[in-house]
C-alpha cells in the first residue's frame, strides 16, 4: 500500500488519515454536488473500510436525502466551512473525502464522471474520462450492500442497466 491519505479543512480543525487504498475516485455533476462545492462538480475519493480513518476534530453533519431515499450525510468544518467527507447510511463502510482537502491533491484521479446529465456547459471536464448519465452498475465492488439493501424505489427514473440492476457505487445514492 502507498503513504496514507492525509488532508483535512482550509484551517486545519479537522484532519483525517486514511490507511487503505480508494474504491472509486470520480468528479459528480448532480444538484446536490454543485449546491455544496459551490461550482459545476464535486470530486471524491471513495474508500472501502472506516476502520482505515484516523479523524481528528468535530466536522458539523448535515444529512440530505437523495431522490432515492437514501441518506447521505455531508461532514463540514464548523468553524471554515470546508466541505471535507461524505457518508452514506446505506454504505456504512464506505468513507468519502473531497479530493481538493487531501494535502496533496494531485493523488486524485478521477476515473469516471457521475450525474453528467446534470452538468453545465460551463464544466467542462477531461473529455478522456467517462462519464455516466447517473450512476454506472455496481459489480465487484467490495462492501456492497446485500440484496433487498436498501429498498426498492431506488433509481426510478433511471434505465435498467442490466443484472446489475440498481446497484451503485460511489458517493451520490441519489
Ligand atoms: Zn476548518
Ligand atoms: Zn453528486
Amino acid at each position: 500500500m502507498s503513504k496514507p491519505y492525509t488532508g483535512g479543512c482550509a484551517c486545519g480543525a479537522i484532519r483525517y488519515e486514511i490507511s487503505a487504498e480508494p474504491i472509486a475516485m470520480n468528479d459528480c455533476q448532480c444538484r446536490d454536488c454543485q449546491s455544496t462545492s459551490g461550482t459545476g462538480h464535486g470530486s471524491y475519493l471513495t474508500f472501502p473500510s472506516r476502520e482505515a480513518v484516523k479523524l481528528e476534530g468535530e466536522a458539523r453533519h448535515w444529512d440530505m436525502v437523495g431522490d432515492s431515499g437514501n441518506v447521505k450525510t455531508r461532514g463540514f468544518c464548523p468553524a471554515c466551512g470546508s466541505p471535507v467527507y461524505l457518508t452514506f447510511s446505506a454504505m456504512p463502510d464506505l468513507f468519502t473525502i473531497h479530493a481538493a482537502s487531501l494535502d496533496d491533491p494531485g493523488r486524485y484521479e478521477p476515473q469516471m464522471v457521475t450525474y453528467a446529465v446534470r452538468g453545465h456547459a460551463w464544466d467542462r471536464l477531461d473529455p478522456a474520462v467517462p462519464k455516466f448519465e447517473r450512476m454506472p452498475p455496481m459489480q465487484g465492488v467490495a462492501n456492497a450492500p446485500a440484496s433487498g439493501d436498501p429498498g426498492e424505489g431506488r433509481h426510478a427514473g433511471a434505465p435498467a442497466r442490466g443484472p446489475a440492476g440498481c446497484r451503485m457505487v460511489g458517493p451520490h445514492l441519489q
